[in-house]
């Protein structure tokens, strides 16, 4: 068993101990499977939150009303949910209300593919219900039970299976397939912070085109903001090499608007609707204007500056999706020769012009962006008396 796990069987013996089921349950046990590192271990029960409470010394109300429990053991904290089965679907989301259980199928009745209904005992023996086994080794995601029941009950779910096959590089079962395609437009019911998790996340996986094309021949590209008027560069993106390059969150959104040729305010307009946050656009659009800066062979001190070496470097692999010229050595070249990397190294700032006989406003703010620009481009030394002569200079030119 991978590390993960020793620590948390204990928490799943202490329950067993107690006469109720306790279980490793959804990814952490699915990975482990197939072989892949695991991230979180997730953790399900036959008793109620408050008959967990009592089994342990420390515990923390997580998320009480959806039965999942923080179990504190040796200072570390375990997420435990009771299981449970969802109703009331309302609008193609998320259920309104969640009925704890006695029985393990019943939970895994209601995850969304047979791959991720799996679970495992503290011993490793795991209980399959659902062939999600065999769907693992055919490459499968497979909705459990009707697929199209699954997507009407919770839209995202269709987004998740192309995460899936993304990831893992799985193909969509046939059933499943095909519900998603005569279903994808119930995407438009579902809060686009929820779509935007799970797409960045298929962006992110092993097989980000396969995920384009399934979005594509689904026609779920046609049903998420932004994206429906640029079906064709979509087209185009399928067979570029996009995992060995794409390897953040802000590389995904540069990589759209590059290959849909955004300008800077579509790329915002993009980004707004799909509701990504201002730090999130800002580096996006430093590393678009450096991939443009370096595609274009016009990089120069100052954008090396302004855009800075992370983003450049991240820039120069969006660049490498669309072709082949790998410039890293030259960027940290740039980057290195640079006099200075950051304002706050400016032997130069606002109180010591006033304290030199310049007077405080705007002029002041124009000045300093001057003498900023003068350093990096190496016609002024970074030194507070050279700096203070060029000053009244430009000054008496304003
Ligand atoms: P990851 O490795 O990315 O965390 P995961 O399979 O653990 O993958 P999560 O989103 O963390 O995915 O969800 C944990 C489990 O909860 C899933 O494996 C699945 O069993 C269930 N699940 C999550 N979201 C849904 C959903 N929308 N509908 C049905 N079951 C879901
Ligand atoms: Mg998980």
């Amino acid at each position: 068993l991978p590390v993960e796990f020793v620590d948390a069987r204990k928490v799943l013996q202490v329950i067993e101990k107690h006469d109720y089921e306790a279980y490793f349950v959804g990814g952490s046990v699915r990975d482990t499977i197939i072989g892949l590192p695991i991230h979180d271990v997730d953790m399900a029960t036959s008793a109620y939150p408050a008959e967990i409470k009592q089994m342990f010394k420390r515990t923390i109300d997580t998320g009480i009303e959806h039965g999942t429990i923080t179990v504190m053991f040796d200072n570390i904290g375990f997420e435990i949910t009771t299981f449970r089965t969802e109703t009331g679907y309302q609008d193609y989301r998320r259920p309104d209300q969640v009925n704890f259980v006695r029985s393990l199928k019943e939970d895994l009745k209601r995850r969304d593919f047979t791959i991720n209904a799996l679970a495992m005992r503290e011993n490793g023996d795991v209980i399959d219900l659902f062939d999600g086994i065999g769907d693992l080794r055919r490459h499968l995601i497979r909705a459990v039970g009707d697929p199209e029941q699954r997507f009407n009950e919770d839209a995202l779910r269709m987004m998740r299976a192309v995460r899936f096959g993304s990831q893992l590089d799985f193909t969509i079962e046939s059933d499943t397939f095909n519900a998603i395609k005569k279903h994808s437009s119930l995407l438009k019911k579902i809060a686009i912070e929820r779509i935007n998790v799970e797409f960045v996340k298929m962006m992110l996986g092993f097989a980000p085109g396969r995920g384009i094309q399934q979005m594509l021949e689904t026609d779920m590209f046609n049903n998420v903001p932004f994206f429906d008027r640029f079906i064709v560069s979509l087209k185009e993106l399928v067979h570029l090499p996009i995992a060995e390059n794409i390897k953040s969150e802000d590389q995904v959104w540069s990589l759209f608007s590059i290959s849909l040729k955004l300008n800077y305010d579509q790329i915002k307009k993009m980004m707004r609707l799909w509701k990504c946050s201002n730090k999130m656009i800002e580096t996006t659009l430093k590393i678009v204007m450096g991939c443009y800066a370096i595609t274009k062979n016009n990089l120069t001190a100052w954008t090396t500056y302004e855009i800075g070496l992370g983003n450049l470097l991240k820039a120069n692999q969006v660049a490498a999706v669309f072709e082949n010229s790998i410039m890293t050595t030259q960027i940290n070249d740039l980057y290195q020769h640079l006099p200075i990397k950051h304002k706050n190294e400016l032997k130069i700032n606002g109180s010591i012009l006033i304290k030199n006989g310049f007077h405080p406003g705007p002029n002041l703010g124009k000045i300093l962006s001057q003498l900023e620009h003068e350093v990096i481009d190496l016609q002024v030394n970074n030194d507070t008396d050279k700096l203070l002569r060029r000053a009244k200079k430009i000054s008496n030119n304003m």
